[in-house]
């Protein structure tokens, strides 16, 4: 058998990694600067990680939801504690789109209602209701598209009043700073507004921190910068370091009935372990701060070229929008410099350098780009 031939590949072949690095098959060294697709959050292989989940795979490895089990609940606790939202409630899942699709169900559940609003420009996930509120016709099947979603700009609030004036709007979805869509920033104000728009209309307000959450940008989530409590706040990425995970945080003004929602694998123990361990090293070592920290080093050291047209982002999340194409300038950075690094759209390079980067790390980027101009 042969693999499903969906991914463009680079012809490079990772054997280990360690903290910021990574290495191929020839033991060749890479600074990783994209962590694999903003999932690596406490660095490759970070020994506590690693060490609670061999302890938990010798323990117990797997039951089903029909049983209590302590590890989510402890998983509850702390991502209430590191994020502030105490008084939400945790729902698991094992991945993004996931995530995204119970919280939308969970929105026309709550409404009665089937439209969501959602941005140009958003990425949610691929299946069948996430990637009916992501803006890139190309991965929208039709059985996806003929869902009830309306999108409008960014950061232009009467298009939301004007969207949801309808009445039959169940929820607005919007990513912390969109990712995928390239680094866009939703202003604070606009938040602001949304928050209170959605609030005074009973229109349920999902913030997708699936990329944007858990510390990468300098707050637990990017959406505290602009100080707004959400509805539903989704999370998978960073969360567990790479062990497949999706949650669904959700505000008190939700009602949990039996059976509503469910998954098989969802908050299994070895997720929870490896979760869990996660929050706790990004507590130890005050990784949030860190991001913030380390990224506006990151944005302060970027060389003053022409060729860069805008840098955009918070924390570790940052997008270096160039006033050409930049797939040679990546291949350069990747094969002769051996950084890797994400990109956006045709001219953007999108940086999600695990929480743990050094500022030593932050030089060696710098410098290879440098080089690369
Ligand atoms: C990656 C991503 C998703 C989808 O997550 P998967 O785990 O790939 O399903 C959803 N929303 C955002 C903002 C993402 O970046």
């Amino acid at each position: 058998m042969e693999l499903f031939d969906v991914y463009s590949l680079y012809d490079v072949t990772l054997t280990r990694g360690q903290g910021t690095r990574v290495w191929d098959d020839h033991g060749q060294e890479y600074l990783d600067f994209y962590a694999g697709h903003a999932v690596i959050s406490v660095g490759h292989c970070h020994p506590d990680y690693v060490a609670a989940v061999t302890k938990q795979l010798n323990t117990i490895g797997f039951y089903s939801n029909s049983v209590v089990n302590p590890l989510q609940i402890s998983l509850a606790h702390k991502l209430g504690k590191l994020s502030g939202l105490e008084d939400y409630s945790l729902f698991l899942v094992n991945s993004g789109a996931e995530a995204n699709e119970n919280a939308i169900k969970l929105a026309s559940f709550h409404t009665g209602k089937d439209r969501i609003v959602a941005f140009r420009g958003s990425f949610h996930g691929r299946t069948s209701a996430a990637v009916a509120v992501t803006d890139n016709p190309k991965i929208v099947a039709p059985f996806n598209a003929n869902q009830k979603v309306t999108f409008v700009d960014l950061n232009d609030i009467e298009a939301v009043k004007a969207a949801i004036a309808g009445g039959d709007v169940a929820g607005v979805i919007i990513e912390g700073i969109q990712g995928v869509g390239g680094i866009r920033l939703p202003e604070d104000g606009f938040l602001r507004e949304l928050r209170r728009v959605t609030a005074e209309s009973g229109v349920v307000l999902i913030l997708d921190e699936v990329q944007s959450g858990c510390g990468r940008t300098g707050r637990y989530f990017a959406h505290q910068w602009a100080g707004i409590e959400p509805d539903i706040v989704t999370v998978a990425k960073g969360i567990a370091n790479g062990f497949p995970i999706g949650g669904v945080l959700i505000s008190p003004m939700f009602e949990a009935t039996k059976g509503m929602l469910g998954s098989t694998f969802g908050g299994n123990y070895l997720a929870m372990s490896a979760a869990i361990a996660v929050c706790d090293i990004i507590e130890k070592e005050h990784l949030v701060a860190r991001a913030a920290e380390v990224g506006d080093y990151l944005r302060a050291s970027l060389p003053d070229s022409p060729k860069i047209r805008e840098v955009r982002g918070r924390g570790l999340m940052v997008g270096i929008e160039f006033t050409e194409p930049i797939a040679e300038l990546r291949k350069r950075l990747l094969f002769e410099k051996h950084v890797f690094t994400g990109v956006s759209g045709k001219n953007m390079i999108r940086l999600l350098a695990p929480l743990t980067t050094s500022k030593e790390d932050v030089d060696i980027f710098i410098k290879a780009l440098e080089e690369c101009l």
